[in-house]
């Protein structure tokens, strides 16, 4: 019995031998096996940054030729990386052009168009849900995915943005104007009162699904938005991670921290510019210090021109007609930079015609994610551009104010058929033989050149014709409000 209980014990520390040798070899064929994804993840599966400035006009940074406006961390951005000048956002205001950054579709064909131009604080809906998302392209592919800042694409439960493929946010629903201070703007002749709206909601600010505080300190909010993703960053170090970053600024009222409030020549709002800038050099640092520069796409843009009426409180279109909610060349062409040591060359200006609606297929190429199914996409992808391996870009950019076609580019060539100054009272001006521009010759679309052009003038009506016949937008979802009630 002692020998067959002494056998026995024998034979079951053979077998518990056995089995943690079983064990070991299974952990070790895991991780093995485990580690092959992961491996092939980080090849396929660069990280992805998209920092949206709020209302930056093309011509406010000092890589764009702004002559005040200190943004040493974007100029040294742009040196070392792509800068763009013929980039476009996907609309002249921010919900519609927000929605076709996030889907690589024209706000016409998504519904995210209508009268009163951006989501408000009674809006019913947002961004459709059928609606594919870059946040959620991204998290299908396995990516940790943030928004840090503002969403403007439906502030019910139901639309936020957690609801559209982001695993975190931190940041305000609407514009920050959408509270108590509607400007910091102290003018006696500016149309609307600075100072606080007692009867206007609080502008909440949310931390994923939560309301965490109302009327948050705005001089805050840029250290805030940029410490949120730094942290975001570190958390994710080890796996692929999607950021869309969408500054509130410089967006009206103007507010800086005490480090960069009164030290810019241009005023408030070059302090706010520089401290986004300061922003932006704070995430590329975090990125070059954890040595993630070199597997990170970062592309810095704005959502639309300039708000010309709020005076010395908005921005410059630089040497371009016009600003915000226009269809001129200052309403949606935005300063561009793309950033990607190692895989885009630095010091590198392309003139290519690009817009924000590429991103989402770019993006889509360069993570190898599948573009959603019976969707027409508006997006091309420019990675052999980021690359420098082509020129070949789009040829043709609509330019749209709510359902209405208004201009049309193709090349060089610019037609406009409808014709308004941004906030103006006066009505739209129609154009039975539509302006036409050489925009790449006179980019300030100075010379009408219709008369001593007709072949391009009726090309570009016909395509102008095909463009707004090849799309029946759906129902407006900006026009959708909550009963009254329920404000
Ligand atoms: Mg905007």
């Amino acid at each position: 019995m002692l020998i067959y209980h002494q056998k026995t014990k024998i034979q079951d520390i053979n077998l518990q031998n056995l089995t943690m040798k079983k064990t070991v070899k299974r952990l070790a064929t895991a991780i093995l096996f485990s580690s092959i994804p992961i491996l092939g993840l980080a090849q396929n599966s660069p990280n992805i940054i998209v920092i949206l400035a709020d209302d930056l006009g093309y011509g406010d940074l000092g890589c764009y030729g702004h002559p005040t406006i200190m943004t040493p961390n974007l100029d040294k951005m742009a040196s070392q990386g792509m800068r763009f000048t013929q980039f476009y956002a996907g609309a002249a205001v921010c919900t519609p052009s927000r929605a076709a950054l996030m889907t690589g579709r024209l706000p016409v064909r998504t519904g995210v168009y209508g009268k009163g131009d951006v989501f408000r604080q009674n809006s019913a809906t947002g961004l459709p849900l059928e609606e594919f998302t870059m946040a959620e392209m991204l998290k299908k592919k396995g990516y940790a995915t943030s928004l840090i800042g503002k969403w403007h694409l439906g502030s019910v439960a139901e639309y936020l943005p957690t609801r559209q493929g982001f695993d975190y946010w931190f940041g305000t629903p609407y514009s920050n104007d959408m509270g108590k201070v509607f400007t910091t703007r102290i003018d006696p002749d500016f149309p609307v009162p600075s100072g606080p709206r007692a009867n206007a909601p609080s502008l909440p600010l949310y931390q994923n699904e939560k309301v965490i505080e109302f009327e948050p300190d705005q001089r805050r909010l840029t250290k805030r938005y940029t410490q949120e993703v730094i942290q975001f960053i570190k958390n994710n170090k080890d796996k692929p991670f999607f950021t869309y970053y969408a500054s509130n600024f410089p967006h009206t009222p103007l507010y800086a921290s005490t480090e960069f409030e009164g030290k810019s020549a241009r005023g408030l709002y070059g302090d706010v510019v520089t401290e986004l800038d300061w922003s932006v050099g704070q995430i590329l640092k975090t990125l070059k210090d954890l040595k993630l520069d070199e597997n990170t796409l970062v592309i810095f843009t704005s959502d639309n021109g300039p708000w010309l009426f709020q005076k010395d409180h908005g921005g410059s279109a630089g040497i371009l007609f016009e600003g915000k909610n226009s269809t001129y060349e200052g309403g949606s062409r935005v300063p561009t930079i793309a950033w990607w040591p190692g895989k885009i060359k630095a010091n590198v200006t392309s003139t290519s015609l690009t817009s924000a609606m590429d991103l989402f297929t770019t993006v889509a190429a360069l993570t190898k994610s599948e573009l959603p199914k019976n969707t027409t996409l508006d997006g091309v992808d420019i990675s052999q551009i980021l690359f420098g391996k082509s020129n070949q870009s789009r040829e043709i950019l609509p330019y749209y104010i709510n359902e209405n076609l208004y201009a049309i580019r193709k090349g060089p060539w610019k037609a406009h058929f409808i014709t308004h100054a941004s906030y103006s009272p006066v009505a739209p001006a129609t154009h039975a033989v539509p302006l036409l521009y050489n925009i790449e010759n006179d980019p300030s679309e100075k010379y009408d050149i219709a008369k001593t052009h007709p072949d391009i003038v009726k090309e570009l009506t016909a395509l102008f014709e095909q463009q707004k016949s090849s799309i029946t937008p759906p129902p407006s979802e900006i026009e959708k409000v909550l009963p009254s009630k329920q404000k």
